[in-house]
C-alpha cells in the first residue's frame, strides 16, 4: 500500500502517517518527490485496510498495489529510475550504457586487450566474469579471486566501469569491491541467500532474467534485493529457453516494452546470450535498442576462437564497433543517446 501525501503535507503530516505504519506493525518507507511525498508500506501479507489513513491531515489519496512485487512496480514509483553507476555515467535515463568485454577474465593480457578494443568503440563498461557459473563442472570456472584482481587493474587502467557475476553469498562483498554493478546470473536468479546479501550491498545490482523464469518471478527476484534496502536495481533480459535449438535461448524482446510498463527499474538487453551465435548478437542488439533497452551487454573478445568460455557468440573488436555506430543511429533516432564519459586514461 502506499499512502500519497498532498502538497504542502508539513513534515508532522508524514510523520504521522509514519507512526501509524509502525503502530500497525508494518515498516514505512517515505519517498520524497518532486511534488509531493509518498509514503510506502512494506511487511504486509494481505491488504492494509486503507481507512486507518485517508482520514489523517495531509494524506490524498491511499494506492493498494495490485502486484504481487510491490516496490519494483511502477504502481509504487511512477517515474522511473536512474541509477548513477559511478563517473558521471547514468543508467534509466536518456542514455543507453554498453556493457561490453569477454564472458570470463582470462588472462591479463586477454582482458587489457578487450577492454581498450571496447573503450575505444565507445562502451562505458566492461563485462567480464571473474566467478563462472558454468552447466557442466568439467567447464572453465573463473579464475576466481585472482580474476578480480585483474578487473581491478583494467579499471584503473582504462578509466571503465566493472560489471562482473557473483555466485555465492561468502564471495559477493569481494565482488561488489571491484565491481560498479555486481551480476547476478540468470542460473542464479533465484538464488534468494544471494539476492538477499546482495540487497545489503551497496552496489548497483543488475539481475538476469532466468532461463525459465517468467516475467512476474523475475521481478520478484529483483524486489528481494529492493526488500533489504538496496534500491539500485537493473534487469537484464537475456533470452529464456524456447522449444528450438536453433538459437541458444528465446530471446524475449517484447519483454523490453513489458517491464518497463510494469517496473520503474531500468532494463538491459544481452543478445549475445539470448541468440548464442556471433551474427545475431548486432541485429538483435539494434532491435534492442529500438525496443527501448536503457543499456546492452555485449560479448566480445580479442580472438573469439580461443576463449575459454562463449567464443561462438563473442564479437570480434571490429564486429563490436559497428554494433555501437548502427546502435548509435538508431537511439539517435527515438531521441535517445549512447553513454560517453569524459576523462577516460589511454
Ligand atoms: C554471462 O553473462 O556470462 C552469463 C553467465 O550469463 P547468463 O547468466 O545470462 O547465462
Ligand atoms: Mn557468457
Amino acid at each position: 500500500m502506499l499512502v500519497l501525501m498532498r502538497q504542502g503535507a508539513t513534515q508532522e503530516d508524514i510523520q504521522r502517517v509514519v507512526s501509524v505504519i509502525e503502530d500497525l506493525g508494518y515498516q514505512a518507507r517515505p519517498m520524497p518527490g518532486k511534488e509531493r511525498t509518498a509514503i510506502g508500506l512494506v511487511g504486509n501479507e494481505g491488504r492494509v485496510d486503507g481507512t486507518r489513513f485517508s482520514a489523517l491531515p495531509g494524506v490524498l489519496e491511499i494506492i493498494q498495489i495490485t502486484k504481487p512485487y510491490k516496490q519494483v512496480s511502477r504502481e509504487w514509483k511512477r517515474e522511473s529510475t536512474v541509477i548513477a553507476l559511478g563517473e558521471g555515467v547514468e543508467i534509466g535515463g536518456r542514455d543507453i550504457v554498453v556493457m561490453a568485454g569477454p564472458c570470463s577474465v582470462e588472462t591479463e593480457d586477454q582482458l587489457r586487450t578487450a577492454a581498450r578494443a571496447v573503450r575505444n568503440a565507445g562502451a562505458v563498461v566492461l563485462r567480464a566474469g571473474a566467478f563462472k557459473p558454468r552447466s557442466s563442472p568439467y567447464s572453465f570456472q573463473g579464475l576466481g579471486q585472482p580474476g578480480l584482481k585483474l578487473l581491478a587493474k583494467a579499471r584503473a587502467e582504462t578509466g571503465l566501469l566493472i560489471i562482473t557475476e557473483a555466485i555465492d553469498p561468502a564471495t559477493l562483498d569481494d565482488v561488489a569491491e571491484v565491481a560498479d554493478i555486481v551480476q547476478i546470473g540468470a542460473r542464479n536468479m533465484q538464488n534468494y541467500a544471494l539476492l538477499r546479501r546482495a540487497g545489503q550491498c551497496r552496489r548497483p545490482v543488475m539481475v538476469k532474467r532466468g532461463p525459465s523464469a517468467t516475467i512476474e518471478e523475475w521481478l520478484l527476484s529483483a524486489e528481494y534485493i529492493l526488500a533489504e534496502g538496496n534500491p539500485n536495481v537493473i534487469l537484464c533480459e537475456r533470452g529464456v529457453r524456447g522449444f528450438d535449438s536453433a538459437t541458444r535461448n528465446l530471446f524475449d524482446l517484447s519483454a523490453i516494452p513489458l517491464v518497463h510498463g510494469l517496473s520503474h527499474l531500468p532494463i538491459v538487453a544481452d543478445p549475445s546470450h539470448g541468440t548464442g551465435r556471433r551474427d545475431m548478437v548486432t541485429p538483435m542488439a539494434r532491435a534492442a535498442v529500438a525496443a527501448g533497452a536503457d543499456g546492452l551487454l555485449i560479448e566480445v573478445h580479442p580472438s573469439p576462437d580461443r576463449a575459454l568460455s562463449d567464443g561462438a557468440q563473442s564479437l570480434f573488436p571490429k564486429q563490436f564497433a559497428t554494433l555501437m555506430d548502427e546502435s548509435r543511429a538508431i537511439a539517435t533516432t527515438i531521441g535517445r543517446s549512447m553513454s560517453r564519459y569524459a576523462g577516460v586514461p589511454s
